[in-house]
């Protein structure tokens, strides 16, 4: 059966779909079935929101994360209808992105998050149009960059708890000028450990 959540410490994730605007050649599902011993390809087809909703019966945990082996957005309903059940477990929900999720559904859709998500975890990836293009390969090659800087200025301004995040390897000098983008963005950076 396909996983539609599984468990890394105190927080659950949640995998809607294998969908991905990006095909980022760092990508944790790159050549691989599974990621922390979970096997994440959906083979059966995307879950409903029932489906996710019992996989995570009482919500035992911290946190709900959406992330999983695709891009969340695509499932912009059903991630939704979870969010609203989890916070009447009384826990929290977050949403890691690459930023695509208004150009996936040709609107702006930070006001629709707003009160449904506690967090929103931004991949900015990569400090120009140009650079990311390399690193990510979008199905939207001309606006992925600037549609996600847009996604994450919106979502501030809908004053949802949002930040862009980075990986080390990029290197001091990209992560500097990954730096000016946040504060020209107006959202704080987190540059994590790559995942290998
Ligand atoms: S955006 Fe995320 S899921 Fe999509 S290819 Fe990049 S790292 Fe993988």
């Amino acid at each position: 059966m396909d996983t539609y959540v599984y468990r890394i410490g105190n927080n659950l994730y949640v995998n809607l779909t294998n969908r991905c605007s990006n095909r980022c050649t760092f990508c944790v599902r790159n050549g691989k079935e599974t990621f922390e011993g979970y096997a994440l390809w959906l083979r059966e087809g995307e879950p409903t929101a029932e489906q996710v909703m019992a996989a995570l019966g009482e919500c035992d945990c911290e946190e709900v994360v959406f992330c999983g082996f695709g891009e969340p957005t695509y499932r912009l309903d059903a991630m939704l209808e979870v969010c609203a059940y989890v916070h009447a477990h009384g826990k929290k929900t977050r949403l890691n992105t690459n930023g695509h999720g208004s150009l996936i559904h040709g609107r702006d859709i930070a006001p629709e998050l707003a009160g449904k998500l506690d967090g929103i975890n931004i991949s900015l990836n990569a400090s120009n149009a140009k650079l990311y293009g390399e690193l990510c390969r979008p199905l939207f090659p001309d606006t992925a960059f600037g549609g996600m800087l847009s996604f994450a200025r919106s979502c501030r301004e809908h004053g949802l708890n949002c930040w862009f995040s980075v990986v080390d390897c990029i290197g001091e000098a990209e992560v500097a000028a990954c730096r000016a983008v946040a504060q020209q963005v107006g959202i704080p950076l987190r540059v994590r450990e790559m995942i290998e």
